[in-house]
């Protein structure tokens, strides 16, 4: 089982009414050691689906079987998420061009900074929850150093950037630390948008759940001893190390679902080409 939940409140700033900015990351700790899955959103403010999907993730994931450890930080940029814009109005930029940051720098630099130090260098897997704001949008899931972990998510579309095309890598997101720097498995969730259908919610709940925890991830380690106190006993202890050892703690849905080459398919790669389904208005970047 989770046998402590802490709310870990790590400062990175102080605001010029003196008070502290602080992150607000919940902590999950299994029973036993294990790695550190670190699943995020709202690193752009106006993104907001992952972070109720981190919420509600969060009230499913307190009362499971767990070993080793969950950060969930439902908002990764607190200013920004408050007016529900982009970026902190405070200094008016992407804090996701920023990392791995700077304690000197700006709000957004020092706000990267501390993200770097107090969460990207802690984790062991990152899962990047983005989204499509108030407009509808195309869902999708980047490849970027873990094509099977991407796949995972069960998205009909994925991406795979490629360096040196225009609009397809950019610099000083938190690619630059988790992969470029650390190299640990990233997945990048696009989660769609529009004020309406909240598929995407629960559907980014049940890919993140069922990717880290849930039962079809978790089955081929049923015939595993589980030591829980569980209620639940369909739910088998997960072990974090041994997924991340083995990666054997996939999701199988079925057949493989084929991956957009972006760069195959155009001179100039974008989204709404790669899509069959439907046509965005517009294309957000993580
Ligand atoms: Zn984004």
């Amino acid at each position: 089982m989770v046998k402590t939940i802490n709310q870990l409140r790590p400062k990175f700033t102080t605001n010029a009414d003196g008070s502290d900015a602080v992150l607000f990351i919940h902590e999950l700790v299994g029973e036993e050691a294990g790695p550190t899955v670190g699943i995020s959103a709202s690193i752009h403010g106006n993104e907001n689906t992952g972070s109720q999907a981190i919420l509600e993730l969060f009230h499913i994931l307190k009362d499971m079987p767990l070993k080793g450890r969950i950060l969930l930080l439902p908002v990764a940029n607190p200013s920004a998420f408050a007016v529900n814009e982009r970026y902190a109005t405070i200094d008016k930029v992407d804090l996701n061009r920023q990392f791995p940051g700077n304690p000197k720098g700006t709000y957004s630099q020092q706000l990267a900074h501390a993200l770097t130090e107090q969460y990207l260098n802690v984790i062991d897997i990152h899962i990047d929850l983005h989204s499509g704001t108030d407009r509808p949008t195309v869902d999708y899931v980047y490849i970027w150093n873990d094509e099977e972990l991407s796949r995972a998510f069960g998205s009909k579309v994925l991406y795979r950037p490629v360096e040196n095309k225009q609009g397809t890598v950019f610099g000083g997101t938190t690619k630059s630390v988790t992969i470029d720097t650390r190299n640990i498995p990233v997945a990048v969730i696009e989660l769609g948008g529009g004020i309406v259908d909240q598929t995407p919610i629960s559907s980014a709940r049940s890919t993140a759940f069922s990717t880290c925890c849930g039962p079809r991830g978790s089955s081929r380690v049923k015939s595993r001893p589980t030591p829980s106190r569980s209620s639940s006993p369909s739910w088998p202890v997960f072990d974090l190390h041994r997924a991340v050892s083995s990666k054997r703690w996939l999701p199988r849905t079925g057949k493989p679902l084929p991956a957009i080459n972006c760069s195959a398919a155009s001179s100039a790669p974008t989204i709404s080409k790669c899509s069959k389904r439907s046509r965005p208005r517009s294309r957000t970047a993580s």
